[in-house]
């Protein structure tokens, strides 16, 4: 008998297989490159037969262009910091598919000459908040704080109460940011209380302004007080108030939210805040308020480093003026809605596998709303799914939540469109966890 190995194809060969066109033009040759050697590798070791070896490529070819891939969060936290935060409406996702090519980004197409770079987002921001004299939008939420610091306090003080000295996230606080731009840090009152005379005992001819943190990720209770941007604003120094979580005007599932049109009519001068919260739309730094400080901002050297990019500009603007955003659906949804959904995936897993729809409760999460538990209902599946169901490479990963030695498929923030692929991937995962 003839070894097959010596039959081994070359490399070369392989790749100029028709059956290879489509993957070559959709993932660059190179990485297909490295597919082939791996398959014309096993078959020199004997473990694929030359005739194989275009099948064995093609069974490698990723599904997804990058490393980025779809997940189901299954959490029952609405804005997942490391699940991306808000998803995109499909609107908006259609908005950046478009401007990812080449887009008039600053270019009037009328005269043919230079036009405000994304006019369009910040009219639609300015018309989202008329309270505000003139709006400006950079890269995140840390950025306009960091723009706001150098433009308004430079290397003056920035008086900001002691409870409000927040750590965002990830080891970064807000009063290190302020530092690192220059600005010095002036913290006043105690950890759970600080008044109007705290405040102003501290304006020297050095502040530059008065700094009001929303504590959007812990709440302190008990003896507190904090003082309103209503009584701060009679202080000769700029007020601004960085809200975090991007409500533009109240909502009245999150009473203790601040939103930003209401800190405009209290008297801030600039509020900022995250676009990718409670806004559900892209990250981005939103800056809103006196029309004088927002163009010393917008003017700032600064400014140009945490400029926000042509595909943040275009999901933002649509964010604004397209259809519901998904996080704005999921918190506008009923419980017995949820309890629907999850009763008729319960129906459809009957018979494959211990799958019960239970009531439960979701957070914000994000950094929004501490506190607020917002009634959705799950899937409850048991506990040895959770790998199964994180790690699938046929289907879409599903993150779900343990709790009470259950896994718990929360379906507060799964889009109703991806009921069908969630129960075809809890099935997979009930056919291998019975292995
Ligand atoms: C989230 C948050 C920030 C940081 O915003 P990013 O967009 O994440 O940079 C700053 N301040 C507050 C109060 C926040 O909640």
């Amino acid at each position: 008998m003839q070894d097959p190995r010596r039959h081994t194809p070359a490399v070369d060969a392989v790749l100029s297989d028709p059956r290879l066109a489509t993957a070559i033009a959709n993932h660059g040759r190179t990485r297909i490159k490295a597919l082939v050697r791996a398959a014309v590798k096993l078959c020199r070791e004997g473990s694929v037969v030359p005739d194989q070896v275009v099948e064995t490529v093609l069974l490698g070819v990723p599904v997804f262009p990058g490393s980025m891939r779809p997940v189901i969060n299954a959490t029952g936290v609405v804005i997942h910091t490391n699940l991306g935060r808000a998803p995109l409406s499909a609107t908006a996702i259609e908005a950046v598919r478009i401007a990812a090519g080449v887009t008039p980004l600053e270019f009037d197409l009328t005269t043919g000459g230079r036009s405000q770079r994304g006019r369009g987002a910040l009219e639609a921001l300015a018309g989202a908040v008329p309270q505000a004299g003139a709006v400006h939008v950079v890269n995140n939420g840390a950025g306009a704080l960091a723009l706001v610091a150098s433009t308004l306090a430079g290397s003056g003080e920035i008086v900001i109460a002691r409870g409000e000295l927040v750590e965002i996230g990830d080891g970064f606080r807000i009063f290190e940011l302020l530092e690192s731009v220059g600005a010095r840090v002036v913290a006043v009152g105690a950890t759970n209380r600080v008044r109007l005379s705290d405040y102003a005992d501290a304006i020297t001819p050095e502040t530059g302004l008065i700094l009001k943190v929303h504590p959007s990720n812990f709440q302190i209770t008990g003896f507190t007080s904090a003082v309103a941007v209503a009584d701060l604003a009679p202080l000769p120094v700029p007020v601004v108030v960085d809200i975090g979580s991007g409500l533009l005007t109240p909502h009245q599932r999150f009473p203790d939210e601040p939103d930003a049109t209401t800190m405009l009519r209290a008297g801030a001068d600039v509020v900022t805040a995250s676009g990718d919260k409670l806004l559900g739309g892209p990250q981005a730094g939103l800056m809103m308020g006196r029309r004088d400080l927002i163009e010393r901002l917008r003017r700032h050297p600064l400014a140009r480093a945490v400029r926000a990019d042509k595909l943040t500009l275009a999901a933002l603007e649509v964010t604004l003026t397209g259809p519901p955003t998904p996080t704005a659906t999921a918190l506008a949804t009923d419980q017995s809605e949820f309890l629907e959904r999850a009763q008729r995936i319960v129906t459809r897993l009957s018979g494959i596998g211990d799958a019960l729809a239970v009531p439960s409760h979701g957070a914000v999460g994000g950094g929004s709303a501490p506190g607020v538990a917002l009634p959705s209902a799950a899937v409850s599946v048991p506990v040895n799914l959770v790998d199964y169901l994180r790690r699938q490479e046929a289907h879409t990963p599903i993150v779900g939540r343990v709790e009470a030695r259950r896994l718990l498929l929360d379906l507060i923030a799964v889009d109703p469109g991806d009921d069908e692929l969630l129960i075809t991937a809890v099935s997979q995962a009930f056919s291998k966890a019975a292995k």
